[in-house]
C-alpha cells in the first residue's frame, strides 16, 4: 500500500473525551471514527487488525471442531419470549418494530436463535456433539459506553454454542473451548488468565472469564502470582484426547473475578496473591438445559427417549480485543503491534521522495517484499522526515525500513525494530533477507 493513496487520517491530538490510551491511539492512528455514543466505524487500518484477530479465532475454533455459520443481527422477539429473557433483559436490549407491527430486536447475544435453529433441524443423538459459532455484531444499550471500542454499544463478538447429550460430554466440550481460548489469546501475544466467574443458574465450576491484566481494566481480579508464568504450549493439540488435565493445571491455581473472590485465599496465599485490574476478553459458560428446556430443544437418545440437550456458550470480545492489545502493547510514541496482529508487516519510509535514487530503491523494495507476500505500507508522501517517523511509530508496525539519499550510494538501508527502537544499518540485500527470513 502506498501511503500517499491510503485512507489513513492520523492526528497529533485526540479528543479530550478519550480517557484511556488505547482509545486515544486508535483515534489518532486513524483506526476508528466515532459515529454515535458507543458506535464506531472501522477505517481501513483498524479493519485490518480486526480481521487478523478474526482469522486467528476462526483458525483455532475450526481446529477445535467448532463450525462457523452466520446468524442475523436482527432477531424476532418471539424466541426471547419463549426463553423468558425478553422481559428480563431490560434496557440493554434495543427493541423496535417492523411495518407489520412485529416486535424485533438487535441481538445482544444468540442463545435463543441458535436453540431455535437446533431444535428445528436436529433430531437424534447421532448428530451430537455439535459446536456452532459465528462472528457477528451485537448491540447492547450499555448504561455507560466508554473507553472507545472497549465498552461499545455496537461491538463485534465471536459467540459459540455447544450441544451435548450428557453432562460428561458437555464437560469435555467445555474443556475443548477452555484450551482453544488459551491458544487463541496466546497466538495474539496476550496473557489472558482464565478466572472463576459467576456461574449463573446451574452453579458448578464451569464458568470462566479470560482476563488480561491492565490498570485500565474495568474488573477487579485476584490471582496466584504463579499463574502468570503459565503458558499454553504451541505444539499441536489433539482435541479428541482428554483435556481435563490441562484444564486442571490452570484451574488448580487461584484466580477469580471479584464476584467470586474467596477472601480466605488472602491468608492462604499472602504475598503470592495479586490483586489487580483486568480486561475481560472472553467468557465460557456451561448452562445445562436452561434454553433447551424452555425452548423445547430435544433429541432422541439411544433408547428412543426424547431428552433436552446440554448447552454451553463461549464468547470473545473481538472488537474489545483490539483495544485490549493496545493497552498491553504501547509506548509513549504509539502502538507496538504484536507481529500476528499488525495491520502491515513492514513500514517502508522513503526519506526524500524528491531524490530519484531513493524513490527507485523504495519501489524496488516494495515490489520484492509485496511479491513475497509481505504486507508493506510504503510512506511515499512528500513530508518531512519527522512527520513520517512520528506517524510510523504511532501506527506501530513491528519493523520499519528507512531508505534515504545517503544510503542509496552504497546500497544501504536502515532497519528499525519498533519495539526496542533499535536501528541497524545494513546492506539492502541483508535487510531484505532479514525481513523475509524473519
Ligand atoms: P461485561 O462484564 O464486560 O459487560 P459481559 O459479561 O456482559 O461483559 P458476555 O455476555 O460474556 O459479556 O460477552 C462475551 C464477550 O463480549 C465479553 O467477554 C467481552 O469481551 C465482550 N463484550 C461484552 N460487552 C461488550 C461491550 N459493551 N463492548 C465490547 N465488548 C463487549
Ligand atoms: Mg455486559
Amino acid at each position: 500500500m502506498f501511503l500517499s493513496e491510503y485512507f489513513l487520517p492520523t492526528a497529533k491530538e485526540s479528543p479530550s473525551e478519550a480517557k484511556i490510551l488505547s482509545h486515544r491511539y486508535m483515534l489518532r492512528s486513524g483506526m476508528i471514527r466515532q459515529s454515535g455514543s458507543g458506535i464506531y466505524s472501522w477505517l481501513p487500518i483498524g479493519l485490518r487488525v480486526l480481521r487478523k484477530i478474526e482469522k486467528i479465532i476462526r483458525d483455532e475454533q475450526n481446529r477445535a471442531g467448532a463450525q462457523e455459520l452466520l446468524m442475523p443481527t436482527i432477531q424476532s422477539a418471539d424466541i426471547w419470549k419463549e426463553s423468558g429473557r425478553y422481559a428480563d433483559y431490560g434496557k440493554e436490549m434495543l427493541r423496535f418494530g417492523d411495518r407489520h407491527g412485529r416486535e424485533l430486536l438487535y441481538g445482544p447475544t444468540n442463545e435463543e436463535l441458535i436453540t431455535e435453529i437446533f431444535r428445528d433441524t436436529i433430531r437424534s443423538y447421532k448428530d451430537l456433539p455439535l459446536i456452532l459459532y459465528h462472528i457477528q455484531w451485537k448491540f447492547r444499550d450499555e448504561v455507560r459506553p466508554r473507553f472507545g471500542v472497549m465498552r461499545g454499544r455496537e461491538f463485534l463478538m465471536k459467540d459459540s454454542y455447544s450441544f451435548d447429550m450428557s453432562f460428561e460430554e458437555a464437560r469435555s466440550t467445555y474443556n475443548k473451548m477452555f484450551v482453544c481460548y488459551l491458544r487463541i489469546f496466546n497466538r495474539m501475544g496476550l496473557k489472558a488468565i482464565p478466572m472463576t466467574a459467576e456461574s449463573g443458574p446451574i452453579g458448578g465450576d464451569m464458568s470462566h472469564e479470560f482476563l488480561i491484566l491492565a490498570d485500565t481494566g474495568e474488573s477487579q481480579v485476584f490471582c496466584d502470582r504463579a499463574i502468570l508464568d503459565y503458558s499454553v504450549s504451541d505444539s499441536s493439540i489433539d482435541y479428541k484426547s482428554d483435556l481435563q488435565h490441562t484444564v486442571d493445571k490452570w484451574t488448580s491455581l487461584y484466580a477469580a473475578t471479584d464476584e467470586k473472590h474467596d477472601k480466605s485465599q488472602e491468608n492462604v496465599l499472602g504475598d503470592k496473591l495479586i490483586s489487580a485490574r483486568g480486561i475481560e476478553v472472553g467468557h465460557i459458560f456451561y448452562f445445562g438445559k436452561k434454553y433447551s428446556q424452555s425452548m423445547n430443544a430435544r433429541v432422541s437418545d439411544r433408547d428412543g427417549n426424547m431428552v433436552s440437550v446440554e448447552m454451553g456458550s463461549y464468547g470473545i470480545g473481538v472488537s474489545r480485543l483490539v483495544a485490549a492489545v493496545i493497552e498491553a502493547y504501547h509506548d509513549d510514541n504509539g502502538i507496538l503491534w504484536p507481529p500476528a496482529l499488525a495491520p502491515f508487516d513492514v513500514g517502508l519510509i522513503n526519506l526524500n521522495v524528491g531524490d530519484q535514487a531513493s524513490s527507485q530503491m523504495s519501489r524496488e523494495v516494495y515490489q520484492k517484499l509485496t511479491n513475497a507476500g509481505v504486507e508493506v505500507l510504503y510512506d511515499d508522501r512528500d513530508e518531512r522526515a519527522g512527520v513520517k517517523f512520528a506517524d510510523m511509530d504511532l501506527i506501530g508496525l513491528p519493523l520499519q525500513m528507512i531508505v534515504g539519499p545517503r544510503g542509496t550510494k552504497n546500497d544501504e538501508v536502515e532497519l528499525k525494530e519498533r519495539k526496542t527502537g533499535k536501528i541497524m544499518k545494513m546492506s539492502l540485500d541483508k535487510a531484505l533477507k532479514k525481513i523475509l527470513e524473519g
